[in-house]
C-alpha cells in the first residue's frame, strides 16, 4: 500500500471513528428527548388521573348532596301539610331516620319569641317521638350559647367546647342550632351524636323547620282570629254555634240535659258614658275572666254581641243551670273592676234555656234564653230567669 491509499485509509478510519462519536451522541441526545417527553406524557397521564379521581369524587359528593336536598324539598313539602307542630314533627321523625345518623335530635320551640328564652315545647325523637314541656337541664349550656351568640355550633367529642357545654360525656359530635327568622328566633334544635357529614344538610333542614314554624305561626293567628274574640278571648259567636250544635247532638245522642245563660251587662251605655269606650272595653274583659273562673272548662264561653255573652253548660239541669247563673252574677255584682285609674262595678241580668225542654236546636234554645233575659230586665235587673 502506497503512501497516499495508507493516509486515505487512516482518513476513512478517521472519519467513520468522528461519525459513529457523533452518531452516538445524536442518539443519546434524541433518546433523552424521547425519554423526557415519555416522563412528560407519564407524569400528565398521572395528573390527569389523580384530577380525574378528584373530578369524580366531587362529582360523586354534588350527586349525594344534590340527593340530600331533594330528599330535604320533599320532607319540607310532606311537613307542609301539617298545621300543628306535633305532626309535623311526625313527618319529620322517618325521613331523620332514613337519611341522618344521629342518636338524638330535640326541637326547643319558644313561647315568646321576641323575648326568647321561655320554652313552650321540646320535641324529642330518640327511638320515636316525644313530646315534653322542658328542656332538660343537660342542654341549657348550650341553649343559652345558641340563643346569645344566634348562630350554630358543632362541638366535636372530646373539644373544649364540648366539655364547656358539659357535653364530653356524649359519644359523638354534638350540634346545636338557632332556627331563626330575621333577628327572630323560633326555636332551637339540638343533635346529639351527628355526623359531620351531616352537618351542612341539617342547617339546610333547620332553616326548613324554622318557615314551617313560622308558617304555622301565622296559620294559629289566623285561625285564632276567626275563632276567638280579640278583646275578650272569649269564642266568637260563629265558633261558638258551631260547637253548641256538637254538643246538642251529642246531648240527643247519649240522652243528657244541656243549659245555656245569656248574660247581658246591665246600664252598659251609662257606663260608657260616665268612663269611656276604653274602660268599657276592660269591663268586658274582666268580666269575662270571672264567667270563666265560674264555670267549669267543658263549657263554652262566648261573646254573643256587643256586651251580652252566651254559655253553654253541657251536661246540665236547668236547676243547676240555674245555680252557675247565680253564681257568676253575684261574682260579677261583687267585683271591683279596675281600668285606667278607674274602679268600677257592674251587675248583669242572665236568662237560662235548657235542653230538651225549652227546644232542641241552638237557635230555640237561645231565642228561650232571651226571653228569659227580656224577663230579667224588665224585673228590675241583675236578676237570673228561667225560660218556661
Ligand atoms: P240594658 O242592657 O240594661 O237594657 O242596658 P244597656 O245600656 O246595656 O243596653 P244596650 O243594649 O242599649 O246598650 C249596650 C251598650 O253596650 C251599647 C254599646 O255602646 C255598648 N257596647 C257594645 N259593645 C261594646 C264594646 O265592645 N265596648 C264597649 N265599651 N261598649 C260596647
Ligand atoms: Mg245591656
Ligand atoms: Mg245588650
Amino acid at each position: 500500500m502506497g503512501g497516499v491509499e495508507t493516509l486515505l485509509f487512516v482518513g476513512f478510519i478517521c472519519g467513520l471513528w468522528f461519525f459513529i462519536v457523533l452518531g452516538k451522541r445524536f442518539l443519546r441526545r434524541e433518546l433523552i428527548k424521547e425519554e423526557r417527553i415519555l416522563d412528560a406524557q407519564v407524569s400528565l397521564k398521572k395528573k390527569s388521573e389523580v384530577k380525574l379521581k378528584f373530578l369524580k369524587d366531587k362529582k360523586r359528593c354534588i350527586e349525594k348532596k344534590l340527593i340530600d336536598v331533594s330528599k330535604i324539598y320533599t320532607v319540607t313539602k310532606d311537613m307542609s301539610f301539617n298545621v300543628r307542630l306535633e305532626s309535623l314533627f311526625n313527618a319529620l321523625n322517618e325521613f331523620m331516620r332514613d337519611n341522618f345518623r344521629f342518636r338524638k335530635f330535640i326541637l326547643a320551640t319558644l313561647k315568646d319569641k321576641t323575648d326568647a328564652d321561655e320554652i313552650e315545647k321540646v320535641y324529642v325523637l330518640e327511638d320515636k317521638v316525644n313530646v315534653q314541656d322542658n328542656l332538660g337541664e343537660r342542654y341549657r349550656v348550650a341553649f343559652d350559647f345558641v340563643l346569645r351568640s344566634k348562630a350554630p355550633l358543632l362541638a366535636e367529642k372530646n373539644s373544649d367546647l364540648s366539655k364547656r357545654l358539659g357535653m364530653n360525656e356524649t359519644p359523638g359530635d354534638f350540634l346545636a342550632i338557632p332556627l331563626s327568622i330575621g333577628q327572630e328566633i323560633l326555636a332551637v334544635v339540638f343533635v346529639e351524636e351527628a355526623r359531620k357529614e351531616n352537618y351542612e344538610d341539617f342547617l339546610i333542614l333547620a332553616s326548613q323547620i324554622a318557615l314551617q314554624i313560622r308558617k304555622l305561626d301565622l296559620f294559629e293567628k289566623v285561625e285564632r282570629l276567626s275563632l276567638i274574640d280579640g278583646l275578650t278571648g272569649a269564642f266568637l259567636r260563629r265558633h261558638f254555634l258551631e260547637l253548641a250544635n256538637e254538643e246538642i247532638e251529642r246531648s240527643k245522642t247519649y240522652r243528657m240535659n244541656l243549659s245555656i245563660l245569656l248574660v247581658d251587662v246591665d246600664y252598659f251605655k251609662k257606663q260608657n258614658d260616665r268612663f269611656g269606650h276604653l274602660v268599657g272595653d276592660a269591663v268586658l274583659k274582666a268580666m269575662t275572666e270571672l264567667i270563666k273562673k265560674n264555670v267549669r272548662e267543658i263549657d263554652l264561653v262566648s261573646r254573643y254581641g256587643g256586651e251580652e255573652f252566651c254559655i253553654m253548660l253541657p251536661e246540665t239541669k236547668k236547676e243547676n243551670a240555674r245555680v252557675i247563673g247565680e253564681r257568676i252574677r253575684h261574682a260579677i255584682e261583687n267585683h271591683d273592676i279596675e281600668a285606667y285609674d278607674e274602679t268600677t262595678r257592674i251587675t248583669v241580668s242572665i236568662g237560662v234555656s235548657s235542653y230538651p225542654a225549652d227546644g232542641r236546636t241552638s237557635d230555640d234554645l237561645i231565642e228561650k234564653a232571651d226571653i228569659a233575659l227580656y224577663h230579667a230586665k224588665h224585673e228590675g235587673r241583675n236578676q237570673v230567669r228561667l225560660a218556661g
